[in-house]
């Protein structure tokens, strides 16, 4: 059996080896580092897989979000409706940009934003709904585009933990997380379902002005003439070398996250019927990629630490994702949130626990983990 980690990008890369370092080696031999043919094509192969018009790659997903809200024209001030429970990124690029993020509880079921409690969030300040699509699974986004529809809001997507995930509408209608909104936005960092050998990123959208604007932004403002800015942008662009190690994985994403859906079968199937632990939901809108495998410990965060130091000492990978909700970090207190706001993302901060996920894990691999998870388990939630 091979060690076992939370993520294993190696085994990965040795399947393809020979796929990524030609392609690597052409992109060196081509002098185009960054920029060029190989972003080009990775482009039209992402636009491609994701059935949406325009792809602009860029430097890793905070900037992706980054720039999506600076795409839209937004004054200090404006108000962006995002979960409380995510990653911290998500919120921060709201806060650099001087607008105001405005927390929302999430789903017990889903871990993602509670499309029940967002209409109650929206002020005359309100521009933005920007929800994350956690953990591999789509927020349910007809409700939200509804609503963002009739109150004129723009919707973002944070699919950085999504990417080839499909939401299901209610006419049957299937399209790709992130494509749902006005704009999408991704994540190529290495343990991401889609992961580059460094730093990555991109945004989708179906709107040629929005595309437009985005590419400006990412290259310092300029349009047409290089040295031209017509308005204040970043810098923030993909690798050559990043661009077709990507193309090459994109090629095998669904089989990738086919395999992530077997393993969550496989821990669900091991897990059933073990008191005080929930395994994933699975909504019938979407089609859950699992980014990561999340279970909930209802005994509360003193088990669940317990549990994850035993799974320490047994050197069985586990990360808690994510231990403090967004509107208790010490960096949002400005906002003034306090402790009680929002219930079901701070008691999932106490009972989360992730385990190993990725596309290369094996049974025996699974097995060993959840006797061992078991093991630590057990004792601790009956004493
Ligand atoms: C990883 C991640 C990001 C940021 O992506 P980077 O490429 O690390 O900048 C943003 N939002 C979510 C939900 C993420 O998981």
């Amino acid at each position: 059996m091979n060690p076992i980690q939370m993520v294993d990008t190696v085994t990965q890369y040795r399947k393809i080896k020979a796929e990524i370092d030609s392609a690597v080696m052409q992109v060196i031999e081509s002098g185009q580092y960054i920029g060029g043919n190989a972003v080009q094509t990775f482009r039209q192969d992402l636009e491609k897989f994701l059935n949406v018009p325009y792809v602009i790659p860029c430097a890793n997903g905070t900037d992706a979000l980054q720039v999506a809200l600076m795409a839209l024209g937004l004054k200090p001030g404006d108000e962006v409706i995002t979960p409380a429970f995510t990653y911290f990124a998500t919120a921060e690029v709201v806060a650099l940009l001087n607008l105001t993020p405005v927390f929302v509880d999430v789903d017990p079921q889903t871990f993602n934003i509670d499309v029940n409690q967002v209409a109650a969030k929206i002020t005359p300040r309100t521009k933005v709904i920007l929800p994350v699509h956690l953990f591999g699974q789509p927020a349910d986004m007809a409700p939200l585009l509804a609503l963002a529809k009739e109150k004129g809001l723009f919707v973002v997507e944070d699919a950085a933990q999504a990417i080839g995930s499909d939401y299901i509408f209610p006419d049957g209608t299937i399209k790709k997380a992130g494509t749902l909104g006005d704009i999408g936005t991704t994540s190529f960092y290495p343990s991401k379902n889609l992961g580059a050998f460094g730093d990555g990123g991109a945004l989708f959208t179906h709107n040629e002005d929005l595309a437009n604007r985005i590419t400006r932004i990412c290259n310092h403002g300029v349009s047409k003439n290089r040295y031209l800015h017509e308005v204040i942008g970043v810098n923030s662009r993909l690798d050559g070398v990043q661009a077709v190690i990507l193309s090459a994985k994109l090629r095998h994403l669904a089989e990738y996250n086919t395999a992530r859906q077997a393993a969550a079968d496989k821990y669900d199937q091991l897990f059933s019927g073990i008191t005080g632990l929930i395994t994933p939901y699975r909504a019938p809108y979407g089609k859950h990629v699992f980014h990561q495998y999340t279970l909930r410990l209802t005994a509360g965060r003193e088990v669940r630490d317990a549990v994850k130091s035993g799974l320490d000492a047994l050197k069985i990978p586990s990360m808690i994702y994510y231990p403090v909700p967004l509107h208790l970090q010490e960096a949002y207190a400005p906002y003034g949130y306090s402790a009680g706001d929002f219930p079901v993302s701070e008691q999932l901060s106490a009972e989360v626990i992730s385990l190993p996920m990725h596309s290369e894990l094996t049974s025996d691999q699974i097995e060993y983990i959840v006797q061992h998870f078991l093991a630590v388990y057990q004792p601790i939630y009956s004493s």
